[in-house]
């Protein structure tokens, strides 16, 4: 078996905790990228992850206004 071709298992993380906020809420036709781009997402100004812009209040993300 290469090293490729290793099956996920339990202890794998979630996919949301890949460097990307919670609140982005990526899907198959949006990532992060296109979120951005059409205005549905910022970045956080304190943590910089992308963010739906319905989560921000004055620049920040819920975790870091916390
Ligand atoms: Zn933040």
């Amino acid at each position: 078996m290469g090293l490729g071709t290793r099956q996920p298992t339990s202890m794998d993380p979630p996919r949301s905790t890949t460097g990307k906020s919670k609140y982005l809420e990526e899907n198959d036709i949006m990532d992060e990228f296109a979120l951005l781009l059409n205005g549905h997402a910022k970045k956080c100004s304190k943590c910089k992850l992308a963010v739906r812009t319905r989560y921000l209040e004055d620049g920040l993300c819920p975790d870091c206004r916390e």
